[in-house]
């Protein structure tokens, strides 16, 4: 066993490291040592393979016993997940079969997310949603209410403090039992900011259904905190029509040259905004998007074909986003994403690219978009990563079978995808959920806080 130190957590098994899009770093028996107390309190102190950092911190080493902290044979660690876009109110109809995104707004997703004006459901509804994220090895993200303040009031208060949350803003083109004035609208807008600060993210639900006062109102209160901003953006050839069809008709938009124009011209357009989406823009609002520092959550399995469960909205163009150098993360867009895992988000983005020939979608690729991307995409540089200085934010999963060398982890993470036996169970594979060195979820626990 190790001998104890109380000046640290200890974690050993193996290791997946997430360094880029190009490289993970399988560590076959590694260490990993976070500090328990201090200002640097849940921070990794130390990490790599176990002998050397056993030698380095004088902790002794004694075979076959169970180690301090948590070691368990056949445990193999992953970085934890940030999902930077999905709506935790269509939770219950994330399943059910989709045909495009137009109608499935008007049929499934608004009439559900009108449920969410009774206190009570969306209370009953938040706390489960939130305990059972933290069960995927989702430990923070950018996340989409309903309209009504109670339900953001009960996802702010059963969420953990990484989830950045907003309430949609609906003003317009959108059926009366969830269409806000636009006065009313921005005064939930100005009181949410003041009460939950950088936590609260402007939501706009779209160009199409948010008037631009109230758009210009919700980048303003943002601004003032310092806060994040989010919505969606090219999703689908219709969307754009649509929209651009609206506006053509609004003073001050007669002349809008695109979809991206109409978010730059109400001063949506930044370094803390994220689109959700952007499938389909042209050559300009790439440009519009870089020259900004605007940022991109993309959602693979909500933008599938629809036999694979999803929008059938089309394939984000990831080369084309980094060749204009705008960042941007994946994110499972429940209820337009099916699963809630970021494992099904992961699997979807590869298949999907490498179908097409893009044979830089690696699993090594999805792991960073899933983990300290996600985090960086919401300026958190320190998380979703496991190295040293950072937070351990981390998951606990079964080793899949198969023999793996240490180094590159790229055939250790296709083992374990291919491994997994259908979608569904992808919410079953995280046995321990670490946020900041602290257990937040453990399967098979009674309850999990
Ligand atoms: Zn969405």
């Amino acid at each position: 066993m190790l001998e104890t130190d109380p000046r640290f957590k200890v974690f050993r098994g193996a290791f997946i490291q997430s360094i880029s899009d190009q490289r993970a770093e399988f560590i076959p028996d590694g260490l990993v040592l976070v500090a328990s107390a201090g200002e640097d309190c849940g921070r990794i102190v130390a990490m790599g393979e176990t002998a050397r950092v056993a030698a380095a911190y004088g902790l002794e080493l004694k075979d076959e016993s169970p180690g301090q902290g948590t070691h368990v044979a056949g445990d193999l660690w992953l970085p934890a997940f940030f999902d930077t876009h999905f709506h935790w109110v269509q939770d219950a109809v994330r399943e059910m079969a989709k045909y495009s995104l137009i109608e499935w707004l008007n049929n499934i997703t608004f009439p559900e997310e009108a449920k969410f004006a009774d206190a009570a459901f969306a209370d009953r509804q938040a706390k489960q949603f939130w305990e059972s994220i933290l069960s995927l090895g989702t430990v923070g993200g950018l996340c989409y209410s309903s309209i009504h303040e109670v339900a953001l009031d009960a996802a702010m208060q059963w969420a953990p403090a990484d989830f950045y949350i907003g309430n949609v803003l609906m003003t317009m083109e959108c059926p009366d039992y969830l269409q806000q004035s636009e006065a009313d609208a921005i005064a939930i807008v100005q009181s949410c900011a003041r009460r939950y600060g950088r936590r609260y993210i402007a939501s706009p639900r779209f160009a199409p259904t948010t008037a631009p006062a109230v758009m210009r109102a919700a980048a303003e209160a943002a601004q003032a905190n310092a806060a994040f901003q989010q919505t969606h953006l090219g999703e689908t050839l219709a969307e754009i029509d649509w929209v651009l069809d609206i506006y053509r008709k609004l003073p001050g938009f007669e002349d809008v040259g695109s979809y991206t124009e109409i978010y730059q011209r109400v001063g949506m357009l930044g370094e803390q905004s994220v689109f959700g989406h952007c499938i389909h823009l042209t050559a300009d609002e790439w440009r519009l998007l870089a020259e900004s520092g605007s940022r991109i959550a993309s959602c693979p399995t909500s933008n599938a074909p629809v036999e694979n469960m999803g929008l059938g909205s089309g394939l984000f163009d990831y080369p084309t986003a980094e060749a204009y150098g705008v960042p941007w993360s994946l994110a499972s867009d429940i209820g337009g994403g099916p699963y809630l895992s970021m494992f099904d988000v992961m699997h979807s983005f590869v298949w999907q690219n490498r179908a097409i020939g893009r044979a830089d979608a690696t699993y090594t690729k999805a792991l960073h978009r899933a983990t300290s991307q996600g985090a960086k995409l919401m300026d958190l540089p320190d998380r979703g990563v496991l190295r040293e200085g950072a937070f351990f934010d981390a998951i606990r999963l079964r080793m899949p079978q198969g023999q793996f060398t240490a180094g590159d982890a790229e055939p250790i993470l296709a083992a374990f995808f291919e491994q997994i036996p259908d979608r569904k169970s992808t919410e079953t594979l995280v046995q321990e959920t670490f946020v900041k060195g602290e257990s937040r979820f453990k399967r098979g626990a009674s309850t999990c806080d």
